[in-house]
């Protein structure tokens, strides 16, 4: 059994905030500025250049995904780290439609996150082949795969609403029609156990800022079916991908496997934050973070639900379609986060009119709920939310 209380205390959590947006951007591992600061000093301070070989830089990326593998249900030597979720959704995306080069449709829902739909557009017009991206209400989605779509590009759970699609259901209707599946992991991976191979799942991308709490702009990471490893032609063909990088070979040869899926120059001092970020989930059992964040989960539904009637939960109130958040609805969404916030309960809002709360089970407990419930509840009563300040919109919402 993991204890919670143990892994709460590895974080760095200031005094008196109940955070509940771990989904945006997950909290300051305690370890991680000491881990740091010994890559600062000891390694670049100290070994300069040379600390490529010495501190073995050159292969912190798939060592970190080697580390991320099973908490997505990957095998070793199938995930790599770097770049950001958009370059690698994108890595995904052109690696699949090459692989379907007589099919010309991309099929996505409605309530995916932007970023993926603009970089899908993007790769579109670049490669110029009439391809269509076509998206569809998320509940529609398995009713249109048909024979013409070459890549499902799915993200697994909508950011907004915290709904959750059937991975395995989906993607064997996918394998069935003939065509691969790509899953967007953003709001997944270190969110409850995911089964990549179990599901037979083609491609897979996310970035480890959210539930994997290493740090804003921290790496993204990828996942290529073993598979599919030998057949990828990348599209993205930066010399850290190439097979041998220091040959300095004018002409690009795909590297071995994963390494493929590498770009550039790996974010070192972002990969220290990641190792110690990592460092935390040794010993997690998935299934009993996924308990308790059913638990909790299900505890804010109830006690917001009779504390707060004239807020709507926008989240499936079954647990089996659900991540690990719960969002709520009310035209006034802004200005009432906004007064949560002021109060030490950190949750953040997207446009129309929703307020979403990560509830991360590393690091949130029942007494966390508690406090959101009496403190949105205090907020409703009052209408405190009704003031100018709160309504100003920031560039982050
Ligand atoms: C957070 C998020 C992203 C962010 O992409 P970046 O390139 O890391 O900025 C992409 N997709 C989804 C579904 C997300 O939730």
């Amino acid at each position: 059994m993991t204890d919670f209380a143990a892994t709460r205390a590895l974080f760095d959590l200031p005094e008196g905030i109940v955070y509940l947006d771990g989904n945006s951007l997950g909290p300051l591992p305690g370890a991680a500025p000491d881990r740091v600061a010994r890559t600062l000093r000891d390694e670049w301070g100290a070994q300069l250049i040379t600390a490529w070989n010495k501190a073995g830089w050159m292969a912190w990326p798939s060592r970190l995904g080697d580390r991320i593998a099973p908490l997505i249900g990957a095998a070793p030597g199938t995930v790599t780290t770097g770049d950001t979720l958009s370059l690698k959704m994108v890595q995904c995306l052109a690696a699949a439609l090459d692989m379907r080069p007589d099919r010309r449709v991309i099929l996505s829902d409605s309530g995916n996150f932007p970023t993926d739909l603009y970089m899908a557009e993007g790769l579109v017009r670049t490669l110029d082949r009439g391809h269509e991206i076509r998206t569809v209400p998320p509940e529609e989605v398995a009713e249109h795969i048909g024979e013409d779509v070459a890549a499902l590009m799915l993200t697994e759970v909508d950011y907004r609403t915290g709904r959750r699609h059937d991975m395995a259901a989906l993607t064997a209707r996918a394998h069935e029609a003939g065509a691969l599946a790509i899953w967007d992991l953003a709001h997944s991976a270190g969110a409850f156990p995911v089964d990549l191979a179990g599901a037979g799942a083609d491609f897979a991308a996310g970035c480890t800022y959210k539930y994997l709490n290493a740090g804003p702009g921290a790496p993204a990471f990828i996942y290529v079916a073993p598979e599919h490893q030998a057949r990828v032609a990348p599209l993205l063909s930066g010399w850290l991908g190439h097979a041998a990088p220091f040959d300095f070979d004018p002409a690009y040869r795909p590297g071995a496997g994963i390494e493929r899926m590498r770009i550039g120059t790996p974010a070192i001092l972002q990969m220290a934050a990641l190792e110690a970020a990592l460092d935390i989930w040794d010993g997690v059992d998935m299934a009993a973070l996924r308990a308790r964040s059913v638990d909790l989960c299900e505890a804010f539904i109830a006690g917001v639900e009779a504390a707060c009637p004239a807020l709507t939960l926008a989240s499936p109130r079954e647990a089996d379609r659900r991540g690990s958040q719960v969002s709520f609805r009310h035209p006034e969404g802004y200005a009432i986060m906004q007064a949560l916030i002021a109060r030490g309960v950190i949750g953040d809002f997207r446009a129309p009119d929703i307020l979403r709360f990560g509830i991360a089970p590393l690091y949130v407990g029942m007494e966390d709920i508690d406090r959101a419930v009496e403190t949105l509840a205090t907020i409703m009563d009052g209408a405190l939310w009704d003031r100018a300040e709160y309504k100003a919109r920031a560039a982050v919402t």
